[in-house]
């Protein structure tokens, strides 16, 4: 059993399987390690849509590293499935983002402002938006035409990454890291449910477990669980011929397995006093989330009504408190560098924190994004208490 590496990666979710396999491919040593399984956070309960239409993105840096990391997937994907002999079910297709009240034109109208010189979309009528879609609910007022989106299977993403990983050189092991090995201000290895692993450096990607490190860094790290769920059905009809989403009722996606997704609870959307209801971990489905989803949908898509319910997820997203991903060394430590907080976006962000964070260690910086000040630990070097239900509330789902 190795007991050493140039790097540890804590935490097996695509986050953490992302940054584990951009490593490798630089010829990097690297252990990860998980002490559940591959996906079992919030990574393999995601919808997978790849989308820079949402309110997550702002504008500047945080809306060049979601194009950047949205257009590692071409590649990306084939690489991994060239890897493992995998599908990952990606698909890239047409969306459109619909209003069905006054408040949602307002917010996709407001995006689109600043967003139109950057990504093909257009405004388009209901009369169009049925000509796309003739069956979708005579009540939508109009929509947000983009020319292309993407989504995936995040569970088969996750696993893809990680097979990659490992045919790369990664070690992946089935442990809990429970403390950090110190000298003085460098961490020098974790401390596992299996005895102790040295390491040149560490990357916390724990997702919304992440903020255990707090006490042993003697560093913030502030993130809490946002739960989501959402539902796959078996629907007779026709796949939907684009992907669609709206501000407030999620998303709705016929996948390349032929089911299709809808969902999801937490963000801006009906369920807000319920927001973070549970306990804190919590990742059982539940009822009223069933049955709030699927009238949310049918709202949208009528025919829905006929669909059969196959699966229902939960999963707790990793919040932080200005919604934005944590990313990059941590203030006062020597080796150590987090890869968390990414909220409703961990799998539209893999990527570019995976090649972020293995420029960071390979060369002490990156030019990923032009200016990472967004999205640095050390932003929250004062940090005291957040008011986390507002970052919950400002994305989308
Ligand atoms: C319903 C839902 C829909 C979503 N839809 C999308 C979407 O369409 N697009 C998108 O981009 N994002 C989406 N997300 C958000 C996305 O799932 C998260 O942002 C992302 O999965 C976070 O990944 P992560 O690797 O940081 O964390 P996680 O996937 O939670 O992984 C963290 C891992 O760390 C492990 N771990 C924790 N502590 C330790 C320890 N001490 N030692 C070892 N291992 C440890 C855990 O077991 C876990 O496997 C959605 C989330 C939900 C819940």
């Amino acid at each position: 059993m190795p007991d050493t590496a140039d790097v540890v990666v804590i935490g097996a979710g695509v986050v953490g399987c992302s940054v584990a396999y951009y490593l490798a491919r630089e010829g990097v040593s690297v252990t990860l390690l998980e002490r559940e399984s591959i996906g079992s956070g919030a990574s393999a309960h995601a919808t997978g849509s790849l989308s820079l239409l949402g309110a997550e993105f702002s504008p500047g840096a945080s809306f060049e590293m979601a194009r950047v990391s949205y257009a590692e997937f071409p590649e990306l994907v084939p690489e991994l499935e060239a890897a493992t002999g995998m599908d990952l079910l990606y698909q890239r297709r047409p969306s459109l983002r619909l209003a069905l009240d006054d408040e949602e034109v307002d917010l996709i109208k407001s995006l689109m402002e600043w967003q139109q010189p950057h990504v093909k979309m257009r405004w388009i009528d209901a009369q169009e938006v049925r000509s796309i879609e003739p069956r979708l609910s005579p009540s939508i007022i109009g929509a947000m035409y983009e020319e292309e989106s993407a989504q995936l299977d995040s569970y088969r993403f996750n696993l893809g990454l990680a097979g990659g990983a490992e045919r790369k050189g990664a070690q992946i092991l089935y442990r809990e890291v429970t403390g950090l090995v110190t000298d003085g201000s460098t961490v020098s290895g974790v401390q596992t449910t299996s005895g102790d692993i040295s390491c040149g450096a560490v990357v916390i990607a724990a997702g919304t477990w992440s903020r255990a490190f707090t006490p042993w860094l003697g560093f913030p790290v502030p993130v809490r669980p946002m739960k989501g769920e959402r539902l796959l059905l078996n629907y007779p009809g026709e796949p939907l011929p684009v992907l669609i989403s709206s501000p407030k009722r999620g998303h709705m996606i016929s996948r390349l397995d032929g089911l299709t997704s809808v969902g999801s609870t937490g963000g801006r959307d009906y369920d807000q006093r319920d927001l973070f209801a549970g306990e804190e971990f919590d990742r059982q489905p539940t009822e009223s989330a069933r049955l709030e989803l699927l009238q949310r949908a049918i709202d949208v898509f009528p025919d829905l009504e006929r669909a059969e319910l196959v699966q229902q997820l939960a999963g707790s997203r990793p919040l932080s408190p200005d919604s934005k991903p944590i990313i990059g060394p941590v203030p006062g430590w020597d080796g150590v560098l987090l890869a968390t907080g990414h909220t409703t976006k961990g799998i539209h962000l893999g990527p570019i924190t995976g090649r972020i964070i293995a420029d960071y260690i390979g060369r002490g910086s990156t030019q990923a994004v032009a200016d990472m000040s967004e999205f640095l630990p050390d932003r929250f070097a004062d940090f005291a208490d957040a008011d986390y239900l507002t970052a919950a509330r400002s994305v989308d789902e």
